[in-house]
Parts: structure tokens; sequence; C-alpha cells
């Protein structure tokens, strides 16, 4: 396959070259959440040749998103965010294709659209609908790219569905029940965590790396550290439990 001048910097990376220039470019990641999070991740996954992104996000923006959703200006206020990502991606970078769903989880047609994707960035901003699209990947064996933000905290792992924790096993009552309208959020951090979720899909996509399952990658933007948490299965989750047959140790 022959790519694009915009795609040289990364066909001459050893150990990625033109085979992952063309995994990403059959790629599809679906993006849930067009908030902090969403944002740069799609920036990135767009500018790195994904050749499908899904956009999937029922909000429309409002002023107190411009701390940290850097693709969005004052005049977007009220206009809603997956068609300004649509517009504003697909003119970035119009050798891929960018899908909007306006909607939220809860539509009946959220399985469907979750099925066409290879891979799903979680970048939502509250633990129920995490909770639920974590449910939706596990039931559909999606992998999920989880991220999250509080504060001046980040964190992030991949779940591979019953091949490792599921953000069920390790997040029971956790900081992401937080919401960024009553605790806050640096604009920055999101920014490094969706960076990192766009680097996991990027991986994921490309065979290259190892992926973070099994591990939390913990981002302390106030004290400058990234830790990294071993996280583990658990076998009486209520999400993922009772598949012990694939059980991976
Ligand atoms: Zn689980």
């Amino acid at each position: 396959m022959k790519f694009s001048y915009r795609y040289s910097r990364q066909v001459v990376v050893n150990g990625f070259g033109v085979g992952g220039q063309e995994a990403l470019a059959g790629g599809r990641v679906l993006i849930v959440g067009l908030g902090g999070l969403g944002n740069p991740a799609a920036q990135y996954l767009a500018a790195a040749g994904v050749g499908t992104i899904g956009l999937m996000d029922n909000d429309v923006v409002s002023p107190s998103n411009l701390n940290r959703q850097v693709l969005f200006r004052p005049d977007d206020t009220d206009i809603s965010k997956v068609k300004l990502v649509q517009e504003r991606l697909s003119r970035f970078n119009p050798e891929i294709e960018i899908l909007a769903f306006h909607q939220g989880l809860g539509e009946e047609s959220t399985p469907e659209i979750l099925k066409q994707f290879d891979v799903v960035l979680d970048c939502l901003d509250n633990l129920p609908a995490r909770l639920r699209l974590n449910q939706f990947c596990l039931s559909l064996r999606a992998p999920m790219i989880h991220g999250g933000v509080t504060g001046f905290y980040g964190q992030l792992t991949t779940i591979i569905p019953f091949g490792g924790p599921c953000l069920r096993c390790f997040s029971p009552g956790s900081t992401l029940a937080c919401d960024c309208a009553r605790v806050g959020v640096l604009g920055p951090v999101p920014g490094v965590i969706g960076v990192l979720q766009a680097m996991e899909a990027i991986k994921y996509l490309s065979g290259v790396g190892r992926g973070l399952v099994g591990r939390l990658l913990v981002f302390d933007g106030l004290n400058g550290t990234v830790d990294e948490v071993p996280i583990k299965r658990d076998p009486r989750c209520p999400a993922c439990g009772g598949h012990e047959d694939q059980l991976i140790n």
C-alpha cells in the first residue's frame, strides 16, 4: 500500500513501519464520549491515519467545556459535539472516514453500532455510563480502552473481555464516580490521558508493544508522577465472573 506523505514520520519508525500504518488504515475505532478525553483521542487517531473513526455522544457544547475540550470554540455553544468534531477532523484529514452518532448508550441501536468497530474508547464522564459501556463491550467481546480523570489525576487501562480484568472488577465505587461539574478537572490532565488512550488503540490495531491489560496506569499531574498498579480479574465480578473457562492467568 502507498501512503500519503503525511504519514511519512510514522512509516519510518522502526518496529511500526508500513505494516503498522496499513493496520491503522484498515482499523475502526469508536470513541464514546467527546469531552476532555474524547477530544484529544479523536485528534490523534485522525492524525495517525486510523481509517474509520466513530464518534458517539448526545451532548452539545457548553462554555464550561472549553478548558479541556480543545476542538471547540465559544461560538459552538449548543451545537452537537459529534457533528462539530466530524466536520473539523474530516477537514483536518480528508483521507479517513469519520462517522457521527448523536446518541447516548441508552439507544436500541447501540450494540449494532459497537459491532462495527475493532476497539472502543471509554471517554465517558460518569461511572454508571462507563459500567454500561463495559457491559456492552463484554457481551460483544469488544476491547475497551478506559480513561478517567478527576482534579489533578488520571487513569488508564485496556480491557480485553474475559482476557483480563473488566472495569467492574477493579472500580466499585472508585473516584471515577466523581463528576467534573462538582469536582472539576485541570485541562491538561484529560489531554494526557486521552492521548494515551489513542496510543493504546494504535498499539492494539497494529499489534505493536504491550497493551495495558491487567495494569492500571495512574497519572498524578500535581506531583508529576506516573505509576502502574497491577489489577486482577475478580472471579466474583458481577459483570465478567462466571467465565472461568476463559480466564487467562
Ligand atoms: Zn469484571
